[in-house]
């Protein structure tokens, strides 16, 4: 094990392995294979499926053939034409997220979640032993905890410090543990390309390479003067500190900070409007689900903006008075990416809310109602002269029922299924549950009126479900599965830390 390799260890590093990085596998395309069992072992690809789709994530079967996050899909439907291609069921992820997450929560006080699937856990404050021999153990306890809630499967890293525990989950990945020993830190990461340092993506790399810097080692050699020189002075400095190890960045509990952002960094920059929307849209959700979660309300706000050039803005707007409301904030982080040009393409994406406040239920329903009847005020900010007046957000098509490939549907005779595919005024449905057998596929006329959308099912069967499935999935059922064994709805968010 490349471990064995001591080589001294880094400054601004945690005497012992106590910070924790969880990240679930393949998270979305895992998560389809586990609801669909006709899917599992093959090809998986989750995403925007029209002509102008990306992929949100492939399954490692997808993986093999050169298909990533954050690719076109018409490109990745070249590479591999006989994957599944599935619509994203993202109140199915955020199931199985609070189940995680609640689960790390358990862990310690200071759970800093990333997005859905990914989190970083100090198990220090938890009380965890710090020893490299107790930190495993609960790690390992970790991964079979996660598989047995959610059917799942996640990768832990362990080390004394944020950035090196999320390399070492990422070397654990698929479906391992990895600790870092204090000690050994250089003598890993010293190899490693410089695209393991956060914030190195291509755009970075590629400046770096052509300076004849390809690895870690590269970049504390080339020191400071000429890091800055060749990136900049901000993204030089922090890259250079990064890469020496200097990461002495605490895990932030949400419900201590000063206010609750979520972003996300893409493998390759977006350039897709329609995706930037959709992503702003799901990080506003986000937002608000982890600050309902933390029972606070916020003023202002605030969408982060990281373009292929490394240049960082922020775009704010203060409302009228605190919200947690989904909504809201959506439709102000709406109004506040329409000021930014995208074009050139964007990395990284966030959303948050600050100006926090702890707030009384019945404030907030009242304030909703408010706040959905009238315009919300809006603070100028002087980079937003030049942009357009603040627009009303468009308003949300009402969508003719359309049979997307991925999601669930019941049919009046033969129960639950999914969209296996449709057009020319037909819909082809399997018939298969989590815990069933591959099931059979039918076709209906889209029109069907036995056929109509259903909810996603829970992927681990609750405890009075039958462990077989019926062998063939004909007889009239109604297609109820028992209550899910997560927990409730996503977005209610109620039940503070
Ligand atoms: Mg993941």
């Amino acid at each position: 094990m490349r471990l064995s390799v001591v080589c001294g260890s880094i400054k601004g590093v945690r005497g012992a392995p106590t910070i924790l990085h969880l990240d679930m596998d393949a998270f979305y395309a895992s998560a389809e294979q586990a609801a669909k069992p006709s899917l599992r072992g093959k090809p998986v690809v989750v995403g925007g499926i029209g002509p102008r789709g990306v992929v949100a994530t492939a399954s490692y079967e997808a993986r093999v053939f050169g298909v990533r996050s954050a690719m076109a899909t018409a490109q990745a439907r070249r590479l591999c034409p006989n994957a599944a291609y599935l619509t994203p069921r993202f109140t199915l992820y955020r199931q199985v997220s609070e189940a995680v997450m609640e689960l790390l929560g358990r862990l310690s006080p200071l759970v800093e979640p990333l997005s859905l699937d990914e989190a970083f856990v100090d198990l220090e404050a938890g009380g965890v032993e710090p020893t490299s021999a107790a930190v495993r153990a609960v790690g390992e306890q970790l991964r079979r905890d996660i598989r047995a809630v959610t059917g799942l499967s996640g990768s832990v890293g362990l080390a004394g410090s944020k950035m090196l525990a999320k390399i070492a989950s990422e070397e654990a990945k698929p479906d391992g543990l990895l600790l870092i020993e204090p000690g050994t830190e250089s003598g890993l990461l010293g190899p490693m390309s410089a695209r393991v340092i956060p914030g190195v993506g291509p755009a970075t790399a590629e400046a770096l390479r052509r300076a004849g810097i390809t690895t870690v080692a590269e970049i504390g050699e080339a020191g400071e003067a000429e890091l800055v020189r060749l990136l900049g002075k901000a993204h030089g400095a922090g890259l250079y500190s990064m890469a020496t190890g200097h990461d002495d960045r605490p895990v932030v509990a949400e419900r201590d900070a000063k206010s609750v952002s979520v972003e996300d960094t893409f493998e390759e920059d977006l350039t897709d409007r329609t995706r930037v929307q959709l992503e702003i849209a799901r990080l506003a959700d986000r937002c608000v689900q982890r600050l309902r979660a933390a029972g606070r309300s916020g003023r202002t706000v605030v969408i982060k903006v990281r373009r292929y050039d490394f240049s960082t803005l922020t775009r704010s707007e203060t409302l009228r008075g605190p919200t947690d409301d989904p909504g809201v904030v959506r439709e102000a982080a709406a109004r506040l990416i329409e000021t930014v040009d995208t074009t050139a393409g964007v990395r990284l994406l966030g959303v948050g809310v600050t100006g926090l406040a702890d707030y009384t239920q019945e404030d907030l329903f009242a304030q909703a109602a408010n706040e959905a009847a009238e315009a919300l005020a809006r603070t100028p900010d002087p980079e937003d002269a030049a942009a357009p007046e603040a627009t009303g957000a468009e308003p949300v098509a009402e969508r003719p029922r359309r049979w997307f490939p991925g999601l669930d549907v019941r049919h009046r005779e033969y129960g639950t299924g999914w969209v296996q595919g449709s057009g020319v005024g037909r819909v082809t449905v399997r018939f298969e549950q989590p815990w069933s057998a591959p099931g059979r596929v039918r076709t209906f006329a889209v029109d069907d009126p036995a056929l109509e959308p259903g909810e996603p099912l829970p992927l681990v069967g609750a405890g009075d479900q039958p462990p077989g499935p019926p062998a063939e999935p004909s007889s009239p059922e109604d297609g109820e599965a028992g209550e899910p064994a997560l927990p409730g709805p996503s977005g209610v968010g109620s039940v503070s830390p």
